[in-house]
């Protein structure tokens, strides 16, 4: 790793642990970041946008049944807030990174935009916004994700962009991963690489956690203006880390403010069939950074398992293991079956059906909760990333929870 580029690292996480070829590359994309993406002619535009196209700014709501579903008594969960990205268009907080890193692709003019996907949800974010700027987009996807999330494949294939199934190792989003940055490194200087979380590669993390720190930026000013006071904690799922880090830049500063984010536990860490990195994982590099990953001992990386194929990732984002490591977020799990449960608790109570990724975040806030609230001696209140909603969910949803559709 070259050390000169102290600038993407996290204590000692992050850096490029590239081939030499990409090195070029993602120079060139680090000093477009600076000039263009820190600018205010991209901010105006990319705000611009954020508001008339995405739906900006997101809601910040206060669940009071939900609250009071978790905590009967009031005497632990005193305020519970939603910052709801699943009411942006197409569904999740994606678009914000996809947006921004297609604005600045055009900016730097590039002709060719690339991408991967698991689920297919950063697949349609990117497909979305290559539309919207019409840029050509391929869109590499294991094999298996492609049978598992046809919905999204049509998606994207409607929305003109061109989805190349990969063939290789699980033939999931790592295996896609891979074949992107296989891509990138032959075509570089026509083409854009648009990574879908905050993972990979500097500049790549410290990109995607500036586009996606949008949801803390206001989120903190919408819980001042709602409640006076910050809130004791905020919390959000982790897969690579995006949303997450998005909601906790904006109260990293606040040393008032808990951080937590809640990993995939899949049928439990103790399985083996998990995606929970930080809880489970070891040190390791992975797509050009060092970071926690699932590995065995002889540091091959293993596949991750979730119900929620947005958190079903070997790796997570750098930042995330260095805020672990110096104790400022602390980082929970919850299985397949506590999300199922806590995406029919949320439905019922206040009529909002979350993503099954998200669903993770819900499962863990009372224990949020009874942790800061102890340390305050008082109910807490505290401010939930919403990242997305379950519709894309809804055929696993119907069949785990056992739903009758037909009459
Ligand atoms: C992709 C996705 C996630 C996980 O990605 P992060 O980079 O960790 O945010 C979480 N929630 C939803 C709704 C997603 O689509």
């Amino acid at each position: 790793m070259n050390t000169s580029q102290r600038a993407g690292c996290y204590g000692p996480f992050g850096g490029r642990f590239v081939a030499e070829t990409l090195v070029p590359a993602l120079d060139e994309l680090s000093r477009a970041f600076d000039s263009i993406v820190r600018g205010a002619p991209f901010q105006s535009e990319w705000r611009a946008l954020l508001a008339t196209y995405v739906g900006r700014p997101t809601p910040l709501f206060e669940a009071r049944n939900l609250a009071r579903a978790i905590d009967p008594g009031g005497t632990t969960l005193g305020r519970l807030w939603l910052k709801r990205e699943d009411l942006c268009h197409t569904g999740a907080h994606k678009i914000n990174n996809a947006l921004g890193q297609v604005l600045l692709a055009k900016k730097m003019g590039k002709t060719r935009i690339i991408a991967e996907t698991g689920a297919g949800q950063h697949g349609v974010a990117t497909a979305t916004a290559c539309a919207l700027f019409g840029l050509p987009c391929e869109v590499y996807m294991g094999s298996e994700d492609v049978r598992r999330q046809a919905p999204n494949v049509g998606r994207m294939k409607l929305l003109g962009a061109q989805v190349r199934p990969v063939e290789s190792g699980s033939r999931t989003l790592k295996d896609a991963m891979n074949e992107a940055m296989r891509d990138w490194v032959t075509n570089v200087a026509t083409t854009y690489y648009c990574i879908g979380s905050a993972a990979g590669p500097h500049p790549y993390p410290e990109l995607v956690a500036t586009l996606q720190a949008i949801i803390g930026e206001e989120a903190r000013a919408q819980i001042l203006a709602a409640q006076g006071v910050l809130p004791d904690a905020v919390v959000a799922c982790v897969g690579g880390g995006s949303n997450a880090i998005g909601l906790f830049r904006g109260f990293m500063k606040d040393d008032s403010v808990a951080l937590y984010g809640v990993e995939a536990a899949g049928d439990g860490v103790a399985t083996g069939r998990h995606a929970a990195t930080l809880g489970a994982g070891r040190v390791g590099v992975l797509h050009g950074a060092k970071s926690y990953v699932l590995c065995d001992d002889g540091g091959q990386i293993q596949e991750a398992h979730s119900i929620s194929a947005g958190l079903d990732y070997p790796g997570v984002g750098p930042e995330h293991s260095w805020l672990r490591e110096t104790g400022r977020a602390t980082y929970l799990s919850a299985t397949d079956d506590d999300a199922l449960a806590a995406v029919a608790l949320v439905a019922r109570t206040e009529g909002i059906l979350p993503a099954l990724e998200t669903a993770h975040a819900f499962a863990r806030v009372g224990d949020v909760a009874r942790a800061v609230g102890a340390k305050r001696d008082g109910p807490a209140s505290v401010v939930l990333g919403l990242s997305g909603r379950g519709d894309k969910d809804l055929a696993t949803l119907l069949a785990r929870l056992g739903v009758e559709t037909a009459s």
